[in-house]
């Protein structure tokens, strides 16, 4: 059993004739160690089935797979989707291991319930393709995901942060999220122009249901589409002219920012809904 390193992913890469494509954040990990810290990250035990998005050549991949757990990969690329079974075999005979050739923002269903998520997502869809799973997905319990710096500064923000804003009230309907680590731009191939942080997540336990949700979503994009604004105007399209006094009865100041609130907050709002 061995681990991805720079050679052979450059062997891959031109076995495939792959040119790594932009549009789909294709930069691929060629540090086996860097892996095995990412999936350090969670608690993996016999009973748990992880998922990986974006597996790409397979480097975080072989770390996920040492550990033993079984493990659904979902890649966009139909070339690497491919290859991916042909490489876990060369180096983890008999690995438990099922590709899924798909794009995981529309993923809906799985054939097995996974449990943790372990992935270097890509960039430029890994806040919608977090939420989906969160959303689809129950069965998640915990994760760690490689993004953005700025992407992981904003998911694990706190109000009255700079960095707070949608994707931090909406991730937190879910789950509790923190920081877990900056990633160098040189483990990379192709080294990106933008650098990289872990993001750690535990799921907590229900807020509501859907269509509660619903309503405290809108709530929330109500809030930061008109940022500046105090809540009392900024959630006047979802709330209408009885804005103000529906926030205080909800036992919150109508003249603060979306920024300043909790989740707790645009839940006690949505509740008088
Ligand atoms: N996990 C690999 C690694 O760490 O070396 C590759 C990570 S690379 C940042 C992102 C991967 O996600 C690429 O393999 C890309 O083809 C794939 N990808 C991009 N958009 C996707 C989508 N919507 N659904 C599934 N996979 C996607």
């Amino acid at each position: 059993m061995s681990l991805l390193g720079a050679t052979e992913i450059r062997e891959l890469a031109a076995k495939l004739e792959l040119n790594p494509s932009k549009g789909l954040g294709q930069n691929f990990v060629i540090d086996g160690n860097v892996c095995q810290r990412i999936v350090r990250q969670v608690q993996i035990t016999s009973e748990d089935v992880a998922l990986e998005i974006g597996p790409g050549l397979g480097s975080l991949t072989l770390a996920i797979l040492e550990t033993g757990t079984p493990l659904i990969a979902i890649e966009i690329d139909d070339r690497l989707a491919k290859q991916l079974p042909i490489t876990v075999e060369a180096h983890n005979p008999g690995a438990d291991l099922i590709v899924i050739n798909k794009d995981a923002l529309v993923i809906s269903e799985l054939p097995r319930n996974p449990t943790v998520l372990v992935a270097n997502l890509p960039y430029n869809v890994s806040v919608p393709v977090l939420l989906n799973l969160l959303e689809r997905f129950p069965s998640l319990r915990e994760g760690v995901v490689m993004v953005q710096a700025e992407v992981a500064d904003r998911l694990a923000a706190k109000p009255g942060n700079k960095d707070y804003g949608v994707p931090s009230l909406k991730s937190a309907w879910w789950a509790d999220l923190e920081l877990a680590g900056n990633i160098a731009r040189s483990i990379f191939w192709p080294v990106p122009n933008v650098d990289s942080k872990l993001v750690y997540f535990k799921r907590h336990s229900p807020l509501g249901d859907e269509d509660f949700r619903h309503k405290v979503f809108a709530l929330i994009d109500a809030a930061f589409s008109q940022r500046r604004k105090m809540i009392r105007s900024a959630m006047s399209s979802v709330l209408g002219e009885n804005s103000e006094s529906i926030i205080k009865n909800a036992g919150i100041d109508p003249t603060l920012r979306g920024e300043a609130l909790d989740i707790s907050a645009y839940i006690a709002i949505a509740k008088q809904i």
